[in-house]
């Protein structure tokens, strides 16, 4: 079995170790004897987005997301068609930011997003930055997703979207309504660096599993030892919890 993973614009946005999500998933899969194919998208590229059972995108600066905003406009047909088929999307900060409706900077300029979820997003003066923890909304209700966030926009979540986690510590999508990134099927947003998934094995597995869904029926990924992924998660919550931070 192989898993196709589509890496979009890997050389635009990519800050904080973003790109070591894809590794995290492509050694995760590989690790159970799952061969894995990477190919990087970026600008100009005409790929049919429905071909990948994962699509992967990092964070920017704002500068950087408007080049990306107006190639991601024209890829908008084939983005759509991907998740309608099944194509699991995981986005962070700068990129969950461009799949909503629009992200109004702090310099004045408005981005279009490609308005696949029901959200927008308002730059602040004051960055949202820190470690951040939130208790995930799904997969059981004890699990805790931990990051590092570091952004200038406000993302607000509109009535046709749930978020990801809510906001244990840290700000999360606004800092204000303690809500955290952005689930709606296969489609995932996140503020949340870290490399994300390297902290998150449990998250990380279940968007391997969703992706091999579109390959075979009931995938069912071998358990692996994540003693020290455990122990960098637990390390950060820990540090809150002594701290006691929102
Ligand atoms: N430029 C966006 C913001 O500041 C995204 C930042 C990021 O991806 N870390 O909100």
């Amino acid at each position: 079995m192989k898993l196709k993973i589509g890496y979009l614009y890997s050389d635009l946005l990519e800050v904080y170790s973003d790109r070591g999500n894809v590794t995290v998933l492509q050694k995760r899969a590989e690790w159970r004897g799952i061969e894995v194919e990477v190919d990087r998208i970026t600008i100009g590229d005409n790929a049919d987005l429905t071909d990948y059972d994962l699509l992967f995108s990092g964070g920017g600066e704002d500068r950087e997301q408007l080049l990306v905003a107006e190639d991601l406009l024209r890829k908008r047909e084939s983005l759509f068609k991907a998740v309608e088929s099944g194509t699991v999307i995981l986005t962070i900060c700068g990129s969950y930011q461009l799949l909503g409706h629009y992200f109004e900077t702090i310099g004045g300029n408005r981005i279009e997003g490609v308005g696949l979820l029901d959200l927008y997003t308002i730059g602040g003066k004051k960055r949202l930055v820190g470690n951040a923890v939130g208790k995930l909304d799904f997969l059981g209700s004890d699990l805790t997703l931990v990051g590092y966030e570091n952004h200038s926009g406000r993302t607000y979540l509109g009535p046709g979207v749930t978020p990801l986690a809510q906001v244990v510590a840290g700000f999360g999508n606004n800092g204000e309504d303690g809500q955290e990134g952005v689930a709606q099927g296969n489609v995932f947003g996140t503020y949340l660096h870290g490399p994300l998934l390297s902290k998150n094995p449990v998250f990380a597995d279940h968007l391997l599993t969703m992706a091999l869904a579109r390959r075979t029926e009931n995938p069912r990924l071998q358990p692996l030892d994540d003693s020290w992924e455990l122990r960098a998660h637990d390390y950060v919550v820990k540090q809150f919890m002594q701290t006691g931070r929102r």
